[in-house]
């Protein structure tokens, strides 16, 4: 249940980004967030409906961009994505080692009406 207190931040940020800018209100917020963070994106949605209510964020469109996780070989140093039920390189057959790429969960950008 951690979505929660993240998504409050969200409506946080695009809320102050509404105010410096003087806009009417909040279009649209895009995040990226790796499959690998833990973040489901689908709460995230949920929480920012309801948080968002009575705010300039409200009835803003959540615009989520979700990265799937990357791993390198330490034997031949190719990146690859995860495949579902396997760790290893699809070149060499050695074990993959996870990267950060699939952890992010960030604002890309908030889009506002001005
Ligand atoms: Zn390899």
């Amino acid at each position: 249940m951690h979505e929660y207190p993240l998504t409050k931040r969200i409506v946080d940020i695009a809320v102050r980004e509404a105010e410096e800018q003087k806009a009417r209100r909040v279009l649209a917020v895009r995040l990226v967030v790796g499959e690998t963070s833990g973040i489901i994106a689908e709460s995230v949605q949920m929480y920012f409906d309801v948080i968002a209510e009575g705010t300039p964020a409200e009835g803003a469109e959540l615009l989520i961009t979700s990265v799937k996780p990357e791993m390198r070989c330490p034997a031949c140093g190719r990146k690859f994505i995860r495949p579902r039920f396997s760790f290893s390189c699809p070149d060499c057959g050695a074990l993959g080692e996870p990267t950060e790429t699939g952890r992010e969960f960030y604002i890309e950008s908030v889009e506002l009406e001005i």
